[in-house]
């Protein structure tokens, strides 16, 4: 049974996020994608909250588990049986870090390989980050997030939604 982990922070999740999922969960018996609970990076959502709006995100796809892990990638991978790690690439910037994470990885865990796919073009540019500083200026995002998590991005930003 192929089991693949797609980490990340997600905050929040973005339709670029949910074009990966989409096609990682095509190539996988089981996906599960998993919240990072990092303290030592600054969010704007808190881990449920970013697990709810992914499970939302999410619902219909029939093999797609959604949780949150703490600790090492590689650690959780063994735990889950998961030989598969997903992550996505927009550009070449993301080049570098990716490679020596997976490559790390790979050194700490042979048996886990890093699968990466290549963004959809129409979400090349889509960050969670960028997604934020438009939200907070009260800028449209309807065509970066599903409704709901431009919704709650308002509530964050405290935006008036009438
Ligand atoms: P991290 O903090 O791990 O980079 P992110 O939530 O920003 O977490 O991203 C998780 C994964 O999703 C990474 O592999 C990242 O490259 C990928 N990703 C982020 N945005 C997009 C997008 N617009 N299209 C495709 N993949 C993306």
């Amino acid at each position: 049974m192929k089991i693949s982990i797609y980490p990340g922070s997600f905050d929040p999740i973005t339709n670029g996020h949910i074009d990966i999922i989409e096609r990682a969960s095509k190539i996988s018996d089981k996906l599960i994608v998993s919240v990072l609970n990092n303290n030592e990076k600054k969010s704007l959502f808190t881990v449920d909250e970013r697990v709810e709006m992914i499970k939302e995100s999410t619902k219909n796809f029939q093999n797609v588990e959604v949780e949150y892990f703490d600790g090492l990638l590689v650690d959780y991978a063994k735990r889950k049986n998961a030989n598969i790690i997903i992550r996505g690439l927009r550009a070449v910037t993301d080049f570098e870090y990716e490679l020596q994470l997976a490559q790390t990885n790979r050194e700490l865990y042979n048996e886990v390989e890093t699968l990466f796919l290549l963004t959809s073009i129409q979400y090349s540019y889509l960050s969670s980050s960028i997604v934020k500083q438009v939200a907070e200026e009260n800028g449209d995002i309807s065509k970066f997030v599903p409704d709901f998590v431009a919704n709650k991005l308002k509530e964050k930003y405290k935006i008036n939604t009438l």
